[in-house]
């Protein structure tokens, strides 16, 4: 397991050296002496828990926790306040801020390193649990729900500058009677190790594929066009053939082969994200229509469909 890694915010170094030496051993630990600088440091090196003074010059530390949960990508960031004792205004103000918890100075190592253990510990479950909402369990892909957010903000990203967007739909085929020959927990190995073909295939970083439902799966494919598009899907169906999974009973091959739909359009204000689920799905039935293992790419004008919000 990686260290957890930890942000520590005092203008007085002789605290932090203090709280340095505490965590040091078991924690990653960065520190800024200033609010402004601390925020700087969240943004770069996204800690996992941030340990804040409550009194600094210039920005102070409400500000820089105010700050800090209003940022989508910083909000999660547990932060606990160090302040002196007896501070109990300032505790309540920086729990109503989003706080998490408190420690007081001069800070006692025992209490310091348990509550940053426990808040770590939490934020580890928080994140574990966040990931797990959004992967298939099986396969480790995105889910289908994963899947419609990442489709809805990137067509929206797109639009700004009308760019192209690509979605490939892509099913097993004859999978059912690969399940009644071979069995239910084959059929399960079989939709694993499609995943990973598919996987191999879709590099980009930007790409996005996942497990839309049971033997079918989808990718997402941000800025490319028809063209594009078309040699991902190529690749996803070679690294399919070159798993050969045998089939038996597939009418088509002796191995297990899969349909492909791919529909492509430029990014438009104001369009329905899931036009391209539609018309990638509309692309794998005619594949599926035309005797399977085969690619059927189309090209859509979305402003017959163009419903400005
Ligand atoms: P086609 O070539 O037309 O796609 O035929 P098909 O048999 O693949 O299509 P159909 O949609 O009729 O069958 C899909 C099968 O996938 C039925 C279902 O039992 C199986 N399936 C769905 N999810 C899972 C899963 O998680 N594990 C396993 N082993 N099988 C699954
Ligand atoms: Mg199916
Ligand atoms: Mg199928």
């Amino acid at each position: 397991m990686t260290r957890a890694t930890i942000l520590i915010v005092d203008d007085e170094i002789s605290n932090i050296e203090i709280m340095n030496a505490v965590l040091e051993d078991d924690y990653e630990v960065c520190f800024s002496t200033s609010g402004e600088q601390a925020l700087e440091t969240a943004r770069t090196t996204l800690p996992d828990l941030v340990l804040l003074d409550v009194l600094m010059p210039g920005i102070d530390g409400f500000e820089v926790c105010r700050q800090l949960k209003a940022d989508p990508l910083l909000a999660d960031i547990p932060v606990i306040f160090t302040t002196g004792l007896g501070d109990t205004a300032d505790e309540m103000r920086g729990l109503s801020l989003g706080a998490i918890d408190y420690v007081t100075k001069p800070i006692q190592p025992a209490i310091l390193r348990a509550r940053v253990g426990n808040h770590v510990e939490l934020k580890r479950l928080r994140d574990q649990l966040a990931n797990m909402a959004v992967t298939d369990a099986l396969t480790g892909l995105s889910n289908r729900r994963q899947m419609e957010k990442a489709l809805h903000s990137e067509t929206g990203r797109l639009a700004r500058t009308g760019d192209w967007l690509s979605v490939i739909m892509i099913d097993i085929d004859f999978f059912k009677q690969f399940n009644d020959t071979y069995g239910h927990p084959a059929g399960d190995r079989c939709i694993s190790m499609v995943a990973s073909a598919l996987t191999r295939a879709v590099k980009r970083a930007s790409d996005l594929s996942a497990r839309y439902g049971g033997e079918e799966f989808a990718c997402i494919l941000p800025g490319a066009d028809p063209h594009g598009a078309q040699l991902v899907a190529q690749e996803i169906k070679l690294q399919v053939q070159s798993l050969n999974i045998p089939h038996e009973r597939s009418q088509i091959s002796p191995f297990i082969t899969v349909s492909i739909g791919v529909a492509s359009a430029r990014c438009l204000p104001g369009m329905a994200a899931d036009q391209w689920i539609g018309h990638a799905d509309r692309q794998l039935y005619q594949s599926k229509h035309g005797g399977r293992n085969r690619i059927t790419v189309a090209e859509f004008d979305n402003t017959a469909e163009y419903c400005p919000t």
